[in-house]
This record gives C-alpha cells, sequence and structure tokens, in this order.
C-alpha cells in the first residue's frame, strides 16, 4: 500500500458558490496530493438535479483557480455524476450488490443490507466504531420518484473507486456516513481510501460558526469579486490560505497541511479576516 501513489479529490455539488469551508477542504486535499507528488482530482456531485447547475460548477471552478488550486483530472474532464449515471456506472454497482444479496428492493428503491458492526481508522478522529444496531440498511438507488438517482452514499464510493482516490478529506459533518461508505466498500470488494475528516472551522472564541457564517463565499476578499459590496483589501488567495492552514484551531492536521504548502504565507490576523466578514464580529 506504501508504494500506491497518492490521489486526493474535491467533490463539491454545484448549488452554490465555494464557501470558507469547502475552500478549506479543498485546500487541504489539495496540498496532500501537492506534497506527495500525487494526483488531486475535482467532480461534481450532482446527483440533486433540482438544485445544482452548470453555472454553479463553473463558478467553482472559478472560485479554485482565483484560490491558485489546480486540478489532474485526465484531458482536463470534470466528471459530473450525472453523466456518469447516464452512462450506468452507479447502476451496475447496484446490480453487483443485488446479485450478491447484499441489496434489495422496496418499493422501487433499492437498500443496501447492513446492520453489522464497523470500525474504520480516521486519520484525524482516530478509530470510529458503530454497532450494528445503529448500521441500519439504507437507500443506494432512489425510486421512480427519485429519477432512479443513486445517493450520495453510494455515488461517492463508486466514484471514488473508480478514480483510484486514495484519500477522502473532507468536512466532519461526513464522519457519521462513512460506516456507510466502508460498508460500501467491503461489499463491492473495493480498498477502503484512508478517511480524514477536517474539523469545523471555529469563531475565535471557540464557538462553532452558523450556517450563514459557513454559507459565505470564498472569495470573498477578492477585487474580482462582482458582490463588491463584500469586497474588504487585503484578503488575497494567500492570506486565505494562510488563514484556513493555521490559524482556525489546532489540530495537528492544520499544522501538517502548512507544512505541506508550497507558499509562501504572509502572516495573517483573524481581525482581517473578521472585517472581511469570514467570522462574525
Ligand atoms: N458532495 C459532498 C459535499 O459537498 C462531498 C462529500 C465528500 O467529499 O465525500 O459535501
Amino acid at each position: 500500500a506504501a508504494s500506491k501513489p497518492v490521489v486526493t479529490r474535491f467533490a463539491p455539488s454545484p448549488t452554490g458558490e465555494l464557501h470558507v469551508g469547502g475552500a478549506r477542504t479543498a485546500l487541504y486535499s489539495w496540498a496532500l496530493a501537492r506534497r506527495h507528488g500525487g494526483r488531486f482530482l475535482l467532480r461534481f456531485e450532482d446527483t440533486d438535479l433540482a438544485r445544482s447547475s452548470a453555472a454553479a460548477a463553473d463558478r467553482i471552478r472559478a472560485d479554485l483557480a482565483w484560490f491558485g488550486l489546480d486540478w489532474d483530472n485526465e484531458g482536463g474532464v470534470v466528471p459530473r455524476q450525472s453523466e456518469r449515471h447516464a452512462a450506468g456506472v452507479y447502476d451496475a454497482a447496484v446490480d453487483t450488490l443485488l446479485s450478491a444479496g447484499r441489496a434489495y428492493e422496496r418499493d422501487g428503491a433499492v437498500l443496501f443490507r447492513f446492520g453489522c458492526d464497523t470500525a474504520f481508522e480516521d486519520a484525524v478522529y482516530g478509530c470510529v466504531e458503530t454497532p450494528a444496531s445503529d448500521n441500519r440498511d439504507f437507500v443506494i438507488r432512489k425510486g421512480v420518484a427519485g429519477g432512479g438517482m443513486p445517493t450520495f452514499h453510494l455515488a461517492v464510493v463508486v466514484d471514488d473507486h473508480d478514480a483510484g482516490v486514495t484519500h477522502v478529506v473532507r468536512g466532519q459533518e461526513h464522519l457519521s456516513n462513512t460506516p456507510k461508505h466502508a460498508a460500501l466498500c467491503d461489499a463491492l470488494g473495493f480498498d477502503r481510501p484512508v478517511w480524514a475528516h477536517t474539523p469545523s472551522i471555529l469563531n475565535p472564541g471557540g464557538s462553532k460558526m452558523s450556517k450563514r457564517d459557513k454559507a459565505k463565499a470564498a472569495r470573498l476578499g477578492a477585487a474580482e469579486n462582482p458582490r463588491q459590496e463584500l469586497v474588504v483589501p487585503g484578503v488575497t488567495p494567500d492570506a486565505l490560505a494562510a488563514f484556513l492552514a493555521k490559524d482556525n484551531d489546532d489540530t495537528a492536521i492544520a499544522t501538517a497541511i502548512a507544512a505541506a504548502l508550497d507558499l509562501a504565507l504572509p502572516a495573517v490576523e483573524v481581525a482581517d479576516f473578521r472585517r472581511a466578514g469570514y467570522l462574525p464580529g
């Protein structure tokens, strides 16, 4: 396993603009790949067709580029789950699970037969165990009303496997989803990736940020931001990277990422970011 090249990814849902939490996850994934001479991939998770748009996807790409992150998708092609669904990749995985007796149909939807204990090793949180009683069967393909679309759980596991992803860096809000993903990997015969769930960005006082604060666009301080009323001079992409790498929490991962970054990061003051509106005043 040590000889496997590192492959990371950022997998936003194109339902709005890149926000500060997404920028941080993308930065960490990118830095991990760059540090190890690996590959950093981008894909769009647009199984929620009603809320996803091509315009939002374009905007996220532009925001990542503004932030200085580049991705290594083969031929520059950024996959969309809606296209992969049309190509049948998720249905093939569903068929495999049905044939193996690990899935069954209910009202046109397909559920994964779960109900066993799980354990996985998270790079940040350590060993995470869930008992069988918490691991209820869950939908992997929606019924007719849901257009027969795969759920996030199935799509993320199949996509990461097909792309050869070795490390999944994502926000801590996904930690409770990961037992499902580990079980799906096992049932499909896929190697599990290394999961690293990053703790939420906190307010300077250590309290949780509100949904509204978290949703603020990452490009808040950029001169290119069309929402000129929010522009605060001095919040450059490098300053944002420094802020996200160093100043939000004192976990080992932030320190490791700061060390991995190949940027000359400027010194940043939390006050600048509070002024810019990233954090509540
Ligand atoms: N589309 C998911 C999100 O935006 C990505 C989850 C993941 O990185 O696995 O939260």
